[in-house]
C-alpha cells in the first residue's frame, strides 16, 4: 500500500533527523569523559534465570566491578551507572540518563540464554544495526521484550513490538555518526575479553537493541556468556569471573579511549607557532638536592634526516618550534584535578614532565616529538612506572585524534 509505505518513510526519515541531531550536539562540554555503564535488568526483571543464578545479578556484579576499575585508574573520567542495586529502570530511562549526562560512551551488559534443548558458549559484543542473523535477532528480541513490563510500553516506544520482525526493518536506516566508534568499541571489548578472561569468542554482531537506538552517543551492548550453560554460569558468579571480566572490559576501554578522548585543549596562539607547556611547579628551593633526571627521552639517531626532529622537553625546553600542519606527539602519564609539585610520589622520581592545563584537569605529559616511534618507545619505557600512559597528538597546538595524527605522521614519512 503507498499510502502507508509513504508514512512509514516519513516516519523513518523523522526519526533519522532527531536521531542525527542528538549526536551532533551531545558532546560533553566539561572537558570531562563520561562513561554510563548499564547494568541491565533489575527489580521484578530478573532477565534470563539461571540454575544457580539470575542475569540481573551477573550483570550488576559485572558492572559494577568493571566501573571500580576506572574510578580507581582513570581520574578523568566520570562514572555513571543506570544502576547500583537491584531495582527495575525501564529501557527509555537508561538511555534517558545517558543522553542527559551527556554521556561520551554507553556500555550495556548483559548475559546470554537459550531457549531449553539449545546449548551454546562463548562471549558477544552487539552494536546497533540489522542483525545478518537469525540468532542476533533473537538476542535482540529477548532483550527488547522487557519493555512490555513497562505500563504504556507501545506509546513510549513508538508502537514498537519487540516480539515482531517487522518492528527491526526500521533498524537498517540505523547508520549514524557512531557507528564507527561503536563497532571500535565493541571488536576491542571483544578481543580484550576473549583473550585476558579465556572467554569463546562468539565475534562482534549488530542487532535492534533498543537501548542502543535512545541513546545518542556512541555504544555497545555486552553479551557475557550464556546463564545457560552451566560452566559459564558458574564462571560469571565466581570472584575470579566477575574480576576477569571486568578487567577485560576495563584494558578495552582505556583502550577506546585513548583513541578517541580529545578533551585537551593546550593553550594555543593563533600568531604564534610555539606550543606552550606549563611546567611542573617546583616544590624545593633550585639548591636543594633534586632527584637525578633520568633519561627516558629518547634522542633522534637520524642526524641526516631532512625531517624536523624537536628536541626532548626534558633540556627545560617550554615551547617547541613545530609547524601548524605537523602533528607532535606525547605520552600522557595521568591527568588530575589538582597541580602537582615536582619531585611528589605520583611522578615516581620522573622530573622532565610537563603540565597540560584542560579546564579543571591537569594532564602530565614526559616527551615530545614529531617522530610517533620515539614516542611510541618512551610509553612503552614509561609503562613500569604509569601503567595507564598512551600516546596523545596535537596539532597547531590542539588535541587531535591519536590514530589520524599516527597516519599523517606515516604519509609525511614517505
Ligand atoms: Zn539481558
Amino acid at each position: 500500500m503507498p499510502f502507508k509505505e509513504l508514512s512509514m518513510f516519513k516516519k523513518i526519515t523523522l526519526f533519522f533527523i532527531l536521531f542525527a541531531s542528538f549526536v551532533v550536539t551531545s558532546y560533553a562540554a566539561n572537558g570531562r569523559f563520561t562513561l554510563v555503564i548499564d547494568a541491565g535488568h533489575g527489580g521484578h526483571d530478573a532477565g534470563a534465570i539461571g540454575a544457580i543464578s539470575k542475569e540481573k545479578d551477573i550483570n550488576l556484579n559485572i558492572a559494577l566491578a568493571f566501573g571500580r576499575y576506572v574510578e580507581q585508574n582513570l581520574p578523568d573520567v566520570d562514572v555513571i551507572y543506570t544502576r547500583k542495586k537491584d531495582v527495575f529502570i525501564p529501557l527509555h530511562q537508561r538511555a534517558d540518563i545517558a543522553n542527559k549526562a551527556k554521556a561520551d560512551l554507553f556500555i550495556s551488559v548483559h548475559t546470554n540464554s537459550l531457549p531449553p534443548g539449545h546449548y551454546a558458549k562463548g562471549f558477544q559484543v552487539y552494536t546497533l544495526g540489522m542483525h545478518r542473523a537469525k540468532d542476533n535477532l533473537d538476542v535482540a528480541m529477548r532483550e527488547n521484550s522487557v519493555i512490555s513490563m513497562e505500563k504504556g510500553y507501545q506509546q513510549t516506544y513508538q508502537g514498537f513490538d519487540p516480539k515482531s520482525s517487522e518492528s527491526y526493518i526500521m533498524f537498517e536506516f540505523m547508520q549514524n555518526a557512531n557507528m564507527g566508534k561503536s563497532v571500535e568499541l565493541a571488536r576491542l571489548i571483544q578481543n580484550s575479553v576473549c583473550s585476558s578472561a579465556g572467554r569463546i569468542d562468539k565475534g562482534v554482531h549488530q542487532a535492534g537493541f533498543l537501548v542502543l537506538r535512545e541513546s545518542y552517543m556512541p555504544s555497545c551492548l555486552i553479551e557475557l556468556g550464556f546463564i545457560t550453560s552451566p560452566d559459564e554460569e558458574e564462571f560469571l558468579n565466581s570472584p575470579e569471573g566477575i574480576d576477569a571480566m571486568a578487567k577485560g572490559i576495563y584494558n578495552a576501554f582505556v583502550k577506546y579511549k585513548n583513541i578517541y578522548d580529545t578533551h585537551i585543549v593546550v593553550p594555543y596562539r593563533a600568531d604564534k607557532k610555539n606550543i606552550a607547556v606549563s611546567r611542573v611547579i617546583p616544590s624545593v628551593p633550585v639548591d636543594s638536592p633534586r632527584p637525578v633526571p633520568t633519561q627516558t627521552v629518547p634522542r633522534s639517531t637520524k642526524k641526516s634526516s631532512t625531517r624536523k626532529v624537536i628536541k626532548s622537553v626534558a633540556n627545560s625546553q617550554t615551547s617547541l618550534d613545530v609547524p601548524d600542519n605537523i602533528p607532535l606527539f606525547k605520552v600522557q602519564i595521568f591527568a588530575v584535578n589538582q597541580q602537582l609539585r615536582a619531585g611528589c610520589a605520583q611522578f615516581r622520581g620522573h622530573t622532565d614532565i610537563d603540565c597540560i592545563q584542560d579546564g579543571s584537569l591537569y594532564k602530565y605529559t614526559i616527551g615530545a616529538s614529531t617522530d610517533y616511534n620515539e614516542i611510541a618507545r618512551l610509553r612503552e619505557k614509561l609503562r613500569k612506572d604509569f601503567p595507564q600512559a598512551f600516546v596523545i597528538a596535537l596539532k597547531g597546538g590542539k588535541r587531535i585524534d591519536t590514530n589520524q595524527a599516527i597516519s599523517e605522521f606515516l604519509k609525511n614519512k614517505k
